[in-house]
């Protein structure tokens, strides 16, 4: 170990103090010391458990992307309550190194559910609502309101962090907060079947439904992930049936509207389809630039609007790839110790996040991803455009497209023309076979990956 615990925490505290509103570094991050550090894990005190939750929740990306950018390598942080009287039966906080923005949901006190408990920060007054999303929040908004009464069940579907988990915690949130006495379960689909798994290998299956079917709101995020698992579908479906019978409220989420899940069983289908499904888009250019303003204000940050004009310009895809910016910004800006500026964004972000900036911060455009894909597959690159469709020239053609919406956020339209004046149809087909094949198959996504990966370090 080449620091001791309390000389690297200091550097950390140094690098992370100069990018927070002193308000905000001397609340929650001054008062915090290092007891211990081994080569996996650093162990930090705080004053009280609400500490733990806030900084975890707030800071944990930051600093977990500062040790790792003065250690070389990640490590695990570990918040833990100073004082052990006013810690709750809430255990220490991990904050396990991760991918740039993915956010590590506090767990604040479970309202009785099987479930983790649902994190305070997702709150409807922190999402920003934007074209790419009014229909779901207004939605959400409603069923909030009127629990079982509005839309019942709301199946809300989209990509990779675009808002739902946020939107589903959220309607949680509202209607504890409207009357405490509701029981509210949030379960990630995966826990949903792991509970199953284990309620049948010991034999508690009866408690098993009867701790779902009790419950007056149910989220279950991610249900895409009930594909091919015959017996979770059957007993979600009866927990369905049971809480729907009951009148009461039911949400869900998914990478793709019902129909669209393969595997799923055409009855649960027909089901998910009986009350609202909503949509949630890629936010366009001003709604990334509201939600990066918005999360500054929230957090006490210090990015000038420049910058993040900057940073809406280049992350197109999400809201949590944006997310992932600001902190990569942060962290390289403290370690190298430079004010934050345009220059410095292009410097920070160049070649991450599937970024369309190239090494020099030039723009990388369509032709350079054709180019790539082109080069990859071994065909002529004008071929990508010809109207053969024999399935050498076929799969490259969807990669292409595939990469170009991914990377440059075109419209489908543009893509179309850009591929011999396809149909827009065309184009989601092919993004879909793309998608598809890239979950069903590890070694084609490992050679997609790797065409992106030689996209980002530019033409
Ligand atoms: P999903 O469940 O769709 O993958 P999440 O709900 O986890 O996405 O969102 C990813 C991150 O982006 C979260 O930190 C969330 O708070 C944030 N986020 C997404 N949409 C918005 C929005 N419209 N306004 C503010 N923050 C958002
Ligand atoms: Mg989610």
């Amino acid at each position: 170990m080449e620091f001791t615990a309390d000389e690297l925490w200091s550097r950390v505290l140094e690098a992370t103090r100069d990018r927070l509103q002193g308000q905000a570094y001397r609340t929650w991050l001054a008062s915090t010391t290092a007891v211990g550090v081994t080569d996996s894990e650093i162990l930090i005190e705080v004053p009280s458990q609400f500490h733990v939750e806030w900084i975890g929740d707030r800071y944990g990306p930051l600093l977990t992307e500062v040790i790792q950018q003065i250690l070389g390598r990640p490590l695990t942080l570990t918040l833990r309550c100073a004082d052990p009287a006013a810690a709750a039966p809430i255990p220490a906080i991990e904050v396990t190194p991760q991918t740039p923005g993915a956010s590590q949901p506090a767990m604040a006190a479970a309202p009785g559910g099987p479930g983790p408990a649902l994190n305070q920060r997702y709150a409807f007054e922190r999402f920003v609502v934007g074209n790419n999303n009014q229909l779901a929040s207004a939605a959400c908004h409603a069923v909030a309101a009127k629990p079982a009464l509005t839309y019942n069940p709301l199946f809300l579907y989209g990509g990779v962090g675009l808002g739902k988990t946020h939107l589903m915690h959220a309607i949680g949130n509202a209607v504890l907060e409207a009357d405490p006495t509701m029981r509210v379960a949030y379960v990630p689909t995966e826990q949903f079947t792991n509970d199953l798994v284990t309620a049948i290998q010991q034999g508690t299956t009866a408690e098993f439904r009867r701790r779902y079917r009790q419950m007056d709101l149910l989220l279950v995020d991610d249900i895409q992930f009930l594909k091919g698992k015959e017996r979770t579908q059957e007993e979600f479906f009866h927990t369905f049936n049971a809480l729907y019978d009951a009148r009461k409220q039911i949400v869900l989420t998914s990478d793709r509207p019902p129909k669209e899940i393969p595997g799923l069983e055409e009855r649960l289908i027909s089901r998910f389809e009986w009350g609202l499904v909503a949509d949630i888009k890629a936010p366009d250019f001003e709604t990334r630039v509201a939600i990066l303003r918005k999360k500054a204000d929230d957090d006490g940050l210090m990015v000038s609007h420049d910058v993040m004009d900057f940073i809406a310009q280049f992350c197109t895809s999400s809201v949590r790839e944006l997310e992932g910016a600001i902190i990569k910004l942060l962290a390289y800006s403290s370690i190298t110790n430079q004010e934050i500026s345009v220059e410095l964004a292009r410097k920070a972000l160049h070649g991450s996040f599937g970024s369309s900036l190239g090494p020099t911060g030039s723009v990388v455009g369509a032709e350079h991803i054709r180019r790539a894909v082109a080069t990859r597959w071994q065909v002529r690159e004008e071929a990508l455009s010809s109207k053969r469709r024999t399935r050498d020239l076929t799969v490259p053609r969807q990669v292409a497209m595939y990469l170009i919406r991914d990377i440059l956020d075109y419209s489908l339209v543009h893509i179309g023309h850009l591929f011999g004046d396809r149909d827009h149809s065309t184009v989601i087909h092919s993004i879909r076979k793309v998608e598809d094949a890239m979950s069903a198959d590890a070694e084609f996504r490992q050679t997609v990956e790797g065409v992106r990966a030689e996209i980002g370090r530019g033409p």
